[in-house]
């Protein structure tokens, strides 16, 4: 194996996915819902498939009703207009998006700077591209970003911010001052920003989630990544997209043409039906999940765990520490076998680890049923 892979191993969301199915554990890992998404979106995509006409190589860009259908949805939600012929690409889910980000815009020795703790194909992309990651940590257990840090973290070679809201895993959802913060930093030195916001609908209690690309002078140096797979409960058709200039996609087609060269032709067509459903989806979808956000997150803190409840993601972070551990690691590889359930240590997702070690993530894109099973589990065990 090349160098440049060692010590990527293999994704603790595989890992854990695979001892959940070996135990028949309740899976609260891997963040994946268990129900298909919206019926007219899997009818279109059925359709395509039976139709015909969409079964072979669809354009290298996408789609030209998916990438107008995704141009409408950010003119939509926050008011911002790209153009669907040149500043829209369509990629294999969020994971190909910020690969060929990466790969197209970080020359060896670039710094990239990332929220810690990050989501792990971050690491390996960077690494990769011949980059060099600089964590700046979000502190539990309010994981606000600490600008001053942020500035600090910014060196001559610094090429890239890589930013993540609403924030996997701690489900912290960046504020206008964060966010415009990084604005500022990014203008005064010159620096890109990669957003990934695949979880741009899944926000709670009213909290906004604000696209960088909507603050002043942002949208030029922006590029803009989100997914069809949380937002329409399908990660397994890993159909993402990418907004930005048209110079800043033109690089990332580059690169996206020797990965993949085109993503799922008959799930474009069904994506861009899904992307115009309108208002009651979106809502019907925050308010399910905040529902169950509030399901899990209220039995967590009554088994005695610390509880940073998310404003955004469906993911919420425990300290395990009260229950007389502290290594998440260790309280992971524990629970499948004592309860019968699977949950992901943070530690994973951090280069300081000693800031992760304690903490524990839960996914709560599951039924109700499948969460009120967890937790009596949970309660029976610990
Ligand atoms: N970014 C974040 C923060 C994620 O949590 C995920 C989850 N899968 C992805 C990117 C990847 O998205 P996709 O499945 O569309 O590749
Ligand atoms: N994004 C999901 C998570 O964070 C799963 C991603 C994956 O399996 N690579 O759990």
């Amino acid at each position: 194996m090349a160098s440049r892979l060692h010590g990527l191993g293999t994704t603790i969301f595989a890992e854990m996915s695979a001892l959940a199915t070996r135990t028949g554990a309740v899976n609260l890992g891997q963040g994946f819902p268990d129900t298909d998404g919206p019926a007219p979106m899997l009818d279109a995509a059925a359709e395509a498939v039976r139709a015909g006409g969409y079964n072979q190589y669809p354009p290298g860009p996408g789609i030209a009703p998916l990438r107008t259908a995704i141009a409408d949805h950010q003119r939509r939600f926050y008011g911002l207009e790209y153009d669907p012929d040149q500043e829209v690409l369509v990629t294999t889910g969020a994971t190909e998006a910020i690969a060929a980000t990466v790969l197209a815009l970080v020359e060896p020795g670039d710094e990239v700077i990332a929220l810690e703790p990050y989501y792990d194909s971050y690491a390996a992309v960077i690494a990769m591209a011949g980059g060099v990651r600089v964590p700046v940590t979000l502190t539990a257990p309010e994981f606000r970003l600490d600008l001053a840090a942020l500035r600090a973290a910014v060196t001559p070679r610094t090429k890239l911010l890589l930013i993540n809201s609403p924030h996997n895993p701690t489900g912290a959802v960046l504020n206008r001052d964060e966010l415009a913060g990084i604005a500022a930093l990014a203008q005064e030195r010159d620096l890109l920003v990669v957003t990934d916001e695949v979880y741009e609908h899944m926000t709670y209690d009213g909290v906004p989630h604000l696209p960088l690309a909507t603050f002043p002078g942002m949208r030029e140096r922006t590029v803009t990544i989100s997914s069809a797979g949380k937002t329409f409960a399908v990660t397994g058709w890993k159909i993402g997209w990418v907004c930005a200039t048209p110079e800043l996609v033109t690089a990332v087609r580059t690169a996206k043409q020797y990965l993949t060269y085109v993503s799922g032709g008959p799930l474009q067509p069904a994506v861009a039906a899904a992307l115009a459903l309108d208002d009651t989806y979106y809502h019907q979808l925050r308010a399910d999940l905040q529902a169950k956000r509030d399901l899990l997150c209220e039995g967590l803190a009554g088994l005695g765990l610390t509880v940073a409840v998310p404003a955004g993601t469906y993911f919420v972070t425990t300290d395990v520490r009260p229950l007389g551990y502290d290594d998440g690691v260790e309280f992971c590889r524990m629970l499948p076998e004592r309860c019968g359930v699977v949950a992901i240590p943070h530690e994973v997702f951090y280069d300081r680890k000693e800031a992760g070690r304690p903490l524990v993530r839960w996914a709560f894109c599951k039924r109700d049923e499948v969460l009120a099973e967890a937790l009596t589990r949970l309660r029976a065990g610990l």
